[in-house]
């Protein structure tokens, strides 16, 4: 056999044992491909209603007055997203930055915020409780209830703590973000969840974390009755082409509410410019389908190739993805951490670099991040991170193309079996 793969220091049996998990992920991958055909056809469809044209594309600068590049893309956002309204900003710096301002926006001083689906993602505790420019320093109140021993939402306990407390907002992350338990389905655990709480407290407003879950599947939590989303640009819905930025889409009324949070009240949505070409974020949510299936498909193929070499995946290879994360747990930080610099050394961009455990900024527990990317941080593109905790868990995900997740994962194979 001719090893065309030896000089990246891919060795023979990493290769064989690659394309064997690769064979039998054949029905999943059909399944995927099936998904990305129907996501790509709504947003083109949304192109094409909102008649987009080359001058969507050009800079706008000072208070962006009539922007018309923002303005339309707002439009097609909400329409690939089943919403009603949008507000998609190279000014919202994150994930987080897009998730705080939404509920910053919706929850006024002394409501409370309840969430279905526990602690929220890390970089959620310090904008929740930490000083007077956080939730709890604008008078709102953060409960969360727990999910159950098996990671499901406790539907019972969520509809006890609404009569009691009387939230204001619903609060529900779809992706695993740094936990063991799988993504929410809109399909099936939201609607669920959404349809119960809306039976019982109709005035209360739902709101998802949807990072990580845009496009994997082809219904969104706002087909599922969700309110109000959020999520970042440099995942899977700026199809790894967004520079930066963040979306909030939803209700019409709730989008103008957030937008006078965004800016300023009074002026919401009408001021902001933009320097920058808008191409690359119209271009990047045309290519999300694409992207964020080759990603589902390397997510699969890493879960099938660790599974055949004795780990503990989350999850399975052929299961049905809410969020692009793929869970694999180590049992020592060292093997953990040799893991992620065999991404890093697999990655077009900062290749020769080490991945070291840091304090990052948001977060608990130092965080090894190995993130080889054309953005920075961008984690559409292959990225693997975890938090230094037991469990030992990698957090794998994205890959811009699924030739590059596969070679990744020779790569790592390879050192792992050269020990
Ligand atoms: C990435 C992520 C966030 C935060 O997004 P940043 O862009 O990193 O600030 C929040 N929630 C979940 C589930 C995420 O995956």
């Amino acid at each position: 056999m001719n090893n065309q793969y030896a000089s990246l220091g891919i060795c023979e049996k990493a290769i064989e044992c690659v394309e064997r998990a690769e064979l039998a992920l054949a029905d999943t991958f059909k399944r995927i491909d099936n998904i990305e055909q129907l996501n790509t056809s709504r947003v083109l469809s949304a192109f094409i209603d909102e008649g987009i044209a080359p001058r969507h594309f050009a800079p706008t600068t000072g208070y962006g007055y009539d922007d018309a590049g923002r303005d339309s893309l707002d439009r097609v956002f909400a329409r690939a997203l089943f919403a009603e309204d949008a507000l998609v900003r190279p000014q919202l710096v994150s994930g987080t930055h897009a998730i705080y301002t939404a509920v910053a926006g919706l929850a006024s001083s002394g409501s409370t915020i309840l969430s279905a689906t526990g602690t929220p993602y890390d970089t959620m505790e310090n904008a929740i409780s930490n000083g007077p420019a956080s939730l709890a320093g604008n008078g709102v109140r953060f409960e969360s209830v727990e999910l159950d021993g098996h990671g499901k939402i406790n539907i019972n306990r969520v509809l006890k703590q609404l009569r009691e407390l009387k939230p204001e907002l619903i609060y529900v992350q779809r992706s695993r973000g740094y936990a063991w338990r799988d993504s929410l389905s809109p399909e099936g655990d939201m609607a669920a969840l959404f349809s119960a709480v809306k039976a019982q407290r109709p005035e209360c407003t739902i709101f998802v974390d949807n990072c990580y879950g845009e496009f994997t599947s082809d219904h969104e939590p706002t087909l599922a009755g969700a309110d109000i989303i959020a999520g970042s640009l440099i995942k899977n819905p700026g199809g790894g082409l967004a520079p930066t930025g963040g979306y909030i889409a939803g209700k019409k009324a709730l989008v103008e509410r957030i937008a006078m949070r965004l800016t300023v009240p009074g002026m919401g949505r009408e001021v902001g410019s933009y320097a920058g070409s808008y191409r690359p974020f119209y271009q990047g949510l045309f290519m999300a389908p694409h992207v964020t299936a080759q990603a589902l498909r390397s997510a699969a193929l890493y879960a099938r190739v660790f599974l055949s070499l004795g780990y503990d995946v989350m999850p399975a290879p052929d299961a049905a993805r809410s969020d692009i994360v793929q869970a694999i747990r180590f049992d020592t930080a060292e093997k953990l951490i040799s893991f992620c610099k065999s991404v890093q050394a697999s990655s077009p961009v900062d290749s020769f670099a080490s991945p070291e455990p840091w304090d990052m900024p948001g977060y608990a527990s130092k965080v090894i991040m190995a993130a080889g990317t054309f953005v920075q941080g961008a984690s559409i593109e292959l990225s693997a991170d975890a938090p230094i905790r037991e469990p030992y868990t990698a957090y794998v995900q994205g890959a811009l193309t699924y030739a590059h997740g596969k070679l990744s994962l020779m790569k790592v194979v390879s050192d792992l079996m050269r020990g």
